[in-house]
């Protein structure tokens, strides 16, 4: 059943129900808090939320007596406007966690849970032994594997590369898990991915928020999103689940499962039928839009996508018309829909219908996925000339590489490497064992090492796997540069407070390691030694950055964020960054890389007869992958994991409100306490992916590394499709 916002608060039952259900990230900003900061001894200090969240708030953090007391949204950003998410207002809770990550630590043997307190010097001089060891034993550093990611996206923090480069050629785990199938679709279509400024969305007559859970990942966009509603633009969500985003929308989509490319196709073929094609921006501005259109005609109807995304045919053509009409109109693409073996495809197809209609390159319009802009920083911590003598991957020109692992398949592809073998880990703002698909096999790979070594602020999943753990500053213990992939905003991160307990940061980890190694063998590690942590800062600045910034010095920015020049509106130019300069309906470099050329419809994948529910692991509300719920004030909020299910399906199993069901594969298995709703469908399942405090909760144990349809070209390795995961359920 399709369920529309009128249809869903139409009666009590439903309105108390949606009380409960939904809620939102977004909180009041706080005038008491704002008057404090005025108080005679309290300082206030600049800070940037840098855990890989779309909006990446500007903070004023507020210290007294060396105490952080308290943080706030910076209202110098329009963007975050004074105001944080509930993660955001959480973090006093996680500066002084109790159960933060004090001191170096070593653990025997590892997954004992058997730790012991050790000096920075003894952990960096066993490292270093063992990095030199390997390097001996194996002719290089190779050996010696870095995974890092998103925990924390500061400009400093990309020094773990550094480090890595600093001691010679290792093996990196490369590619990104979240989103890389987007951006290729988008690289394939425009060039690169460029989203128009969020703050635009008020000038949208129409809005699609396609697969987008904003109300929980992006809530600054929502009061963008809002005024343009209240001016009078239709809203529209269009997701397998009804989510507290679609609670907010004018009119609520239920599709199918990773059907969004059939929906998009249904919605062309409407636009073709009826002449609403905007000719003068297709015929200026792309290539190969003809053999696409003759590839709709002759192969799409309406009641093809009916049947296919389970939307009746009356409401593909409402929407069609309506899009193709309200201009401008904006769609929001969310990291979801391209989370399946046809995932890029997906989101192909529907940057087609932006472009049929004229709106790329429109304020208040766009196919908005994220955008890529550095803004030009030097990135200068994460590039280190390798020692001298250096062994890697030798190219046929003599020169030497790092050597790469996918990220996405990283347990299967580490232990693939025989020559050399990998030996050592070295991880980084990322937690593999609880976030990368089949546990098991990471937990195995993790058992072939002979040293892994994690940097964190908490005891999670990937430090219980660890040998030694060094404890990571948080980003008011420390200096940094931060910008978002969605708004233009700049901030900078101050050290508002001295580093907690012998906390450090990345660089200042790095500088560590190389005194360690070169005192124990002279030459064998580039990386500096000495440093100032806001000398570091300073030297990620140029001219071209200070001028996109509108400042002469990094200091101005101690005064508040600064926004980009940049326009507001991608495209606007219509330069597009494709081999043709045009907007490509027809890829050559798709086709060379094994793709259809032009955006037409790939099956989806079907769910095998012994798992037939399809078992999707969205972003959750309290946390961003595994970084916040584990803290005392989102474990009160929302004490422990559900499983969403239909009643229909609940029924079939006999699983009642509260029993604990089994989840399981046959890669394996979770148990989780079933929550019956209707806003999910009856063939699919939902649990948000997270990691609990004192809890084997895990979604993962049951996700295969199936690799999406693209995100090779721009990231170097293809996405995951997360939600083509298919299980079967019985009651606990
Ligand atoms: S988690 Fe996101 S919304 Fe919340 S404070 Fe950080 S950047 Fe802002």
């Amino acid at each position: 059943m399709k369920i529309t916002r009128r249809q869903f608060i139409g009666g009590t039952a439903a309105v108390t129900a949606g009380a409960g259900l939904f809620g939102f990230n977004m909180l009041a900003e706080s005038n008491f808090a704002r008057a404090a900061g005025a108080e005679a001894g309290v300082k206030t200090f600049r800070n940037v939320c840098p855990r890989n969240c779309y909006d990446t708030c500007a903070q004023i953090s507020y210290v007294e007596d060396g105490v952080l007391k308290k943080v706030e949204g910076d209202p110098k950003s329009t963007y975050t406007n004074g105001k944080l998410c509930l993660k955001g207002y959480n973090y006093t809770r996680r500066v002084y966690s109790p159960d933060r990550i004090k001191y170096p630590m070593k653990q025997t043997p590892r997954g004992s849970g058997n730790w012991e307190r050790i000096s920075w010097d003894e952990a960096m001089n066993t490292i270093a032994g063992k990095i030199l060891d390997l390097k001996k034993r194996y002719g290089s550093t190779l050996p010696i594997c870095m995974n890092k990611y998103s925990g924390n996206f500061g400009i400093t923090h990309y020094g773990i590369e550094g480090t890595m480069s600093s001691i010679g050629y290792t093996t990196r785990a490369i590619g990104t898990p979240c989103w890389p199938a987007g951006i290729d679709s988008q690289t394939y279509d425009f060039g690169t991915i460029v989203n128009n400024d969020p703050e635009d969305f008020v000038n949208a007559n129409y809005i699609i928020l396609w697969g987008s859970n904003c109300a929980w990942t992006g809530v600054h966009s929502l009061p963008f999103i809002t005024k343009a509603q209240e001016r009078g633009a239709k809203v529209v969500a269009i997701d397998p689940v009804l989510t507290s985003t679609a609670s907010k929308a004018d009119l609520y989509i239920q599709i199918n499962t990773s059907t969004d490319g059939a929906l998009a196709l249904g919605m062309a073929r409407y636009i073709l039928d009826h002449d609403l094609v905007d000719w003068d921006y297709v015929q200026a501005n792309s290539i190969g839009f003809a053999e696409w259109a003759d590839y709709v005609k002759k192969n799409i109807t309406l009641d093809w996508a009916a049947e296919k995304t389970g939307i009746p045919k009356e409401i593909i053509i409402q929407l069609a018309h309506e899009y193709a009409t309200a201009k401008p109109a904006s769609i929001w693409v969310g990291y979801g829909m391209q989370r399946h073996t046809n995932g890029g495809q997906n989101v192909r197809i529907i940057d087609a219908l932006g472009l049929m209609t004229g709106n790329i390159g429109k304020s208040g319009g766009g196919i908005n996925y994220a955008h890529l802009e550095t803004w030009g920083f030097n990135y200068h911590a994460m590039v280190m000339p390798a020692p001298e003598g250096s062994v890697g991957m030798a190219g046929p020109d003599g020169t030497h590489t790092d050597r790469s692992v996918n990220m996405n398949n990283f347990a299967a592809d580490v232990q693939a490497l025989t020559d050399p073998p990998v030996k050592m880990l070295w991880i980084a703002a990322r937690n593999p064992v609880s976030q990368d698909p089949d546990t098991h096999d990471i937990i195995k790979m993790f058992n072939s090492m002979e040293l892994v070594v994690t940097v964190d602020s908490f005891f999670n999943k990937t430090v219980e796997q660890s040998d030694i753990v060094l404890p990571a500053t948080t980003h008011f213990e420390d200096w940094d540069v931060m910008a978002s992939y969605w708004h233009h905003w700049v901030g900078v991160n101050q050290r508002a407070i001295d580093p907690m307990y012998e906390s450090k940061s990345d660089v200042e980890i790095a500088m560590a390691l190389s005194k360690a190694m070169n005192a124990l063998e002279p030459g064998s590690c580039t990386y500096p030694t000495e440093g100032d942590p806001e000398e570091w800062t300073a030297r990620e600045f140029n001219d071209g950055v200070y001028n996109m910034l509108g400042i002469t010095d990094y200091k101005e920015l101690l005064a508040g964020p600064r926004k980009a020049k940049f326009s507001p509106a991608a495209w606007a130019d219509g330069k597009f960054r494709t081999p043709s300069g045009k907007f490509e309906v027809h890829s050559e470099r798709a086709a060379q890389n094994g793709l259809p050329a032009i955006p037409i419809w790939v099956e989806e994948m079907k769910a095998p007869a012994q798992y037939p529910i399809r078992f999707m692991t969205p972003h959750p509300q309290h946390g961003i992958h595994s970084q916040f719920q584990n803290l005392d004030w989102m474990m009160a909020a929302n004490p422990e994991p559900l499983l969403e299910i239909h009643p229909e399906l609940a029924a079939r199993h006999g699983i009642a409100e509260g029993d604990q069901v089994r989840v399981y594969n046959d890669l394996g298995e979770v148990t989780i306490k079933a929550h019956l709703t209707r806003t999910t469908s009856p063939d699919v399942i939902v649990s948000y992916e997270a990691w609990y405090k004192d809890s084997p909760f895990n979604v993962n144990y049951t996700v295969k590394a199936i690799p999406a349809d693209m995100g090779k070209l721009a990231t170097g390795m293809d996405g995951i499709a997360f939600h083509d995961n298919f299980v079967a359920i019985e009651k606990a």
